[in-house]
């Protein structure tokens, strides 16, 4: 604490990454980041965009690159919001839509899973909003009953994260229609898309069109190869992408630079590149989900791009320092209900017979 810090900054409790480690032996499975390159077809993209136009700044609206977004997903651009990362996307769209306490007034908790996405909590820390986690049930499942409450607003991320469980889309719809029937609360579904490419028919960027309460918000950081470049977006009502809007251009107008800007818009169009490289990410997946259950290890059903797993006889900490000691680095989460589980991003097939093989060597010795 500094004696310097406002209200606002004391009370915060910030977000802790997964480390960004340098060592090239270390086998690097704890970001979710997708172990295939980029797009040839972006890396010239950006090359193209640098040059002497790097003077001036970049389209605020983003207009090309929300162009073809809204022709893959059969919206407007008008529906289309950009930023420098879904996190930032994220982070607008609390601000935009979900209630702080207002006096003499009462405000309704916003809703989401106990076990998720652990930005969620931090930026309803930024933005003092009153949030109530939703516990999953034992198996991690979601149930959809619970969020059908009086609420400012729910996020929920389809698959789940860190578990990788996915929601049925007809329990998002029901969800959906819950609270767009609910005049007086208004209340904002989130759906956090960022794994949806590894999942089988998952997608509800499409009920855009049926429902004015939802709001998709998408990332190229994972599916598209994506991490190092910073562009997320959001689809959705064109009132919501307005308060969107309304929220960047009180903080900052430019926040997708021309790099970005160009090297975005080249993935979004080279659709066919990227389901070739994430069939394999979930071919991987599949097969080394198997082999781990096989091992005796526990293998929560995953439709993203990592796996959430548990050692049957020892402990989180003790499989994750193994783990870290054959230079495989993975996520442990000192969380209640799932420190016993480590989260392990899918890598190549070749990192992956890795983890297999120290799995394999962790059970035989314990
Ligand atoms: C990785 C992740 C994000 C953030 O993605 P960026 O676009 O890299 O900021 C958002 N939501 C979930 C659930 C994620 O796992």
């Amino acid at each position: 604490m500094s004696l310097y810090w406002n209200h606002r900054v004391k009370r915060l409790a910030p977000y802790i990454p997964g480390e960004q480690i340098r060592d090239q032996r270390v086998i690097k499975l704890n970001t979710n980041e997708n172990p295939y390159p980029p797009s040839p077809k972006v890396i010239e993209a950006i090359q193209k965009a640098l040059g002497d136009d790097l003077r001036l700044y970049p389209d605020p609206a983003c207009t090309e690159l929300r162009t073809v977004i809204a022709q893959r997903y059969g919206v407007m651009p008008e529906q289309v919001f950009a930023g420098n990362g879904s996190d930032e996307v994220l982070a607008f769209a609390f601000a935009a839509f979900f209630e702080s306490p207002v006096k003499n007034r009462q405000t309704l908790p916003i809703l989401f899973p106990d076990i998720t996405y652990s930005f969620y909590p931090v930026y309803t820390r930024l933005w003092d909003i009153p949030f109530t986690p939703v516990p999953l049930a034992a198996d991690f499942s979601l149930v959809i009953e619970d969020y059908k409450q009086a609420a400012g607003g729910v996020v929920i991320p389809n698959p789940n994260a860190p578990t990788g469980q996915a929601i049925p889309c007809s329990d998002l719809r029901s969800l959906l229609a819950f609270h767009e029937k609910n005049r007086e609360t208004a209340a904002v579904v989130l759906v956090d898309e960022a794994y949806t490419a590894f999942g089988r028919d998952l997608e509800v960027t499409p009920l855009v069109h049926e429902y004015s309460n939802l709001l998709t918000v998408h990332t190229l950081s994972k599916a598209a190869s994506l991490a190092g470049l910073r562009v997320g977006f959001a689809i959705g009502n064109q009132e919501l992408i307005e308060g969107l809007g309304r929220v960047r251009d009180s903080f900052n107008s430019y926040t997708v630079d021309r790099l970005a800007q160009a090297g975005a818009r080249a993935a979004i169009l080279d659709a066919s590149y990227y389901e070739a490289v994430n069939r394999k990410v979930i071919a991987t997946r599949n097969r080394v989900s198997a082999a781990l259950k096989a091992l005796g290890y526990e293998v929560i059903p995953s439709q993203a791009n990592f796996i959430f797993i548990r050692s049957l006889q020892k402990n989180g900490m003790q499989l994750y320092t193994f783990l870290r000691e054959q230079d495989i680095l993975v996520r442990h989460f000192n969380q209640l209900r799932i420190a016993d589980f480590l989260r392990v991003s899918i890598g190549t097939d070749e990192q992956m017979d890795r983890v297999l093989a120290a799995c394999e060597t962790f059970s035989n010795g314990t």
